[in-house]
């Protein structure tokens, strides 16, 4: 009864937008709250606003609401909408981790089925194993690392602008997400006997047990395990310098870095001993070593001065190529714009310049002129480029006759390895003409995984085939599951697309060759430096890692390094 009465009310409550809230509040209390229905036969007149409250505005115009009413209005929608962005973002953000961090059962191992081995867990190894669908192999992972390593951000981890854990990904986490349960030893391939079709491998981590080398047979193998440091045979190199390869590489350099510095300031030392512990020389003008140089300036400007202000100054960083120019694969422009912000920087590029020997503390070089001379050196940092595994010459030479390039494997349009059936291989460790970048073994390792898919196809569909004969099937049905077989067995041959070069030259800055609108942009500078900084958290491999690099360049820029 109440509620009825308040229900016809509501137009004489509707109808003085402005009423002062005392006038109209009393009876609206009175009709909900009081059980007396006599109170809501007030008159329409008790609702009107009495005349000494301001002029009345004309019938149907609404009054504009002032601006701290509107700001206040705005305030809350715009309130509204962050929290439920943000709740909807921390949610998806939530489940995604967890649902990464809680892999479902997997089918078993099924001796029916192929044995696919896959030799190493780097670019071409793990973009094959990400994209590949196990249903139809039982695959078995041999590598002596047992994660993927995320190289194009390695140099940052040497200067401690990233923490080691932030760029790598074990290869567990990848394969416990497969639907086929699959194999992953922690061991070094030794020898591929591609007549025998089998893989014998070892053990060869600081911690081993008494298994020792273990032979298994293959009916596919993918090759992938990549290269190793060129040092062209001059001496010292392996003993005295650091390379710039591996997560134990950047440590060794964080590591030998900061001794430097530490025993630089160490009270009493030389002044010349001071200028050899604080000159760091780079090998290597291609971009593992460009890189390395800017982080490293960014280190001195950054942080140095302000911890080891005694010494910072005395910081130098020399470049050692030994072509005309650095940075070879990058247009004319970027190698100018480069070697003017090292030259800004005071990092010293020594062009035409060929080192002869590595002692412990100097490099002796051959300059331009032909002149000889010692460089003294703190750190040494080698990264002048790769060569062929141990493991892959001798595959070479077991397959002399066909594998003629010095360089690396040759391999066909598909991938195979030419003299090897069911061997494919993919990255660095290959002799193609392309060049031996991540781009290219990760896209090799993509359509490796695709021709992959087709062999399943093709074992399943003739499978079906033999079934469908076996049991007399109806023609129609033969001819369809043939027509199916066919398209399986249809290879498309490798593409490789060029998603452009980048590199980080220091100081906030990047270069870019970006192949664009059938011809090529460079840019250099800022811009470029948030574009190599998006495009590699793009690429990071999980949300995981994307998050701890992100965060890292934060700490960083709060706490320094
Ligand atoms: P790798 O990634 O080297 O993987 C080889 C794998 O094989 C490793 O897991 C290794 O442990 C394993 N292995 C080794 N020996 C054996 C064995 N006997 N048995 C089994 N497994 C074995 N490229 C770019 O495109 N952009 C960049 O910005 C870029 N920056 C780089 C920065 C640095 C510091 C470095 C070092 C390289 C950079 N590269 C970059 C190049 C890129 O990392 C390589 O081209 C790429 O790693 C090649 O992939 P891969 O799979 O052939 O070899
Ligand atoms: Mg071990």
């Amino acid at each position: 009864m109440a509620l009825r009465q308040l229900v016809r009310a509501r137009p004489l409550l509707a109808r003085p937008a402005i009423a002062p809230r005392s006038a109209f509040l009393a009876p609206r209390l009175s009709a909900s709250f009081t059980s007396t229905p006599k109170r809501l036969d007030v008159p329409p007149q008790a609702y009107q606003i009495p005349p000494s409250e301001g002029p009345i505005p004309p019938k149907n115009q609404k009054p504009k609401p002032s601006f701290s009413a509107r700001a206040s209005k705005f305030a809350k929608t715009f309130g509204r909408v962050t929290l439920v962005v943000l709740l909807t973002a921390t949610g998806a953000f939530i489940y995604v981790t967890q649902s990464q961090n809680s892999p479902p059962d997997q089918l078993p191992v099924d001796t029916k089925k192929p044995t696919l081995v896959v030799l190493g867990s780097g670019w071409g190894a793990t973009s094959f194993l990400k994209s590949l669908d196990t249903e139809e192999f039982n695959v078995v992972v041999i590598s002596p690392r047992n994660y993927f390593l995320f190289t194009p951000l390695l140099p940052s981890v040497t200067v401690g602008t990233l923490e080691p854990r932030s760029i790598i990904q074990p290869t567990r986490y990848i394969t416990r997400h497969k639907k086929r349960k699959v194999d992953v030893y922690e061991a070094e391939a030794q020898e591929v006997d591609p007549v025998k079709k089998t893989v014998t491998f070892q053990d060869l981590s600081d911690v081993r047990g008494a298994a020792g080398s273990v032979t298994i047979p293959y009916d596919y193998l993918v090759y992938a395990v990549g290269c190793e440091n060129q040092t062209f045979g001059i001496k010292g190199v392996n003993e005295h310098a650091c390379f710039l390869k591996e997560l134990s590489d950047a440590d060794k350099i964080r590591t030998k870095l900061l001794d430097c510095i530490e025993t630089a300031a160490f009270r009493d030392q030389p002044q010349d001993e001071v200028d050899r512990l604080m000159h760091m020389v780079v090998v290597g003008g291609g971009p593992t070593g460009v890189e390395y140089a800017g982080e490293l300036h960014d280190f001195l400007i950054d942080d140095l001065k302000k911890w080891y202000p005694e010494v910072a100054e005395r910081l130098r960083i020399t470049l050692i190529e030994a072509l005309p120019n650095v940075l070879p694969a990058f247009s004319k422009q970027l190698i100018q714009y480069t070697e003017s912000t090292f030259a800004e920087n005071k990092i010293d590029v020594l062009t035409r310049t060929m080192v002869k020997d590595v002692k412990e503390s100097a490099v002796v070089v051959q300059d331009a002129n032909k002149q000889i001379r010692e460089i003294p050196y703190g750190l040494l940092v080698w990264a002048t480029g790769n060569t062929s595994r141990e493991i892959t010459r001798d595959l070479m030479s077991k397959l002399s006759s066909v594998q003629t390039q010095r360089r690396g494997l040759l391999v066909d349009d598909y991938l195979n390895l030419l003299g090897a059936e069911g061997v494919y291989a993919v990255g660095d460790c290959t002799a193609t003409s392309y060049a031996p970048t991540a781009q290219v073994a990760s896209q090799q390792g993509i359509y490796l995984a695709g021709i992959f898919q087709k062999l399943g196809q093709k074992a399943k569909f003739e499978r079906q085939l033999s079934e469908l004969r076996a049991t007399a099937a109806a023609p129609e049905e033969i001819e369809a599951t043939v027509k199916k077989l066919n398209r399986a067995a249809k290879l498309t041959p490798f593409h490789y697309s060029h998603q452009g070069s980048l590199a980080y030259i220091g100081s906030e800055k990047a270069i870019a060759d970006l192949p664009l609108f059938n011809g090529n942009v460079a840019s250099g500078g800022g811009a470029a430096m948030l574009f190599w900084r998006s495009a590699y958290v793009s690429t990071l491999y999980s949300v995981r890692n994307r998050t701890l690099v992100l965060a890292d360049w934060l700490k960083v820029k709060i706490f320094g390094r």
